[in-house]
């Protein structure tokens, strides 16, 4: 029996738990891509990726923002330490 504890994926259609380890969760995560920015820009007013949070009033230039000014791994990487390892620590 594996020893990883499930999360539930917020992106996926049908969220089901998935049991996986932080690597296979960023390959995961990997194709929602368009949804982690949908999602930032909807509940973070300003950008929590980057050493200080900046502040971008249009949602079009958010999202380029999140796209163009940030890596793939590190939006992947902030998609999991915000919205799957508190859900996988917080499990029994
Ligand atoms: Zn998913
Ligand atoms: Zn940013």
């Amino acid at each position: 029996m594996s020893m990883h504890h499930g999360a539930f994926c917020v992106f996926c259609d049908n969220p089901r738990t998935i049991h996986a380890d932080k690597r296979q969760w960023l390959i995961h995560l990997a194709g929602h891509r368009e949804k982690i920015i949908a999602h930032i820009v909807d509940n973070y007013e300003k950008c929590p990726l980057g050493a200080y949070p900046r502040l971008i009033p249009s949602k079009t230039e958010y999202a380029g923002h999140l796209k163009w000014s940030h890596t793939k791994k590190e939006l992947f990487l902030w998609a999991y330490q915000n919205l799957i390892e508190g859900q996988i620590s917080v499990l029994p």
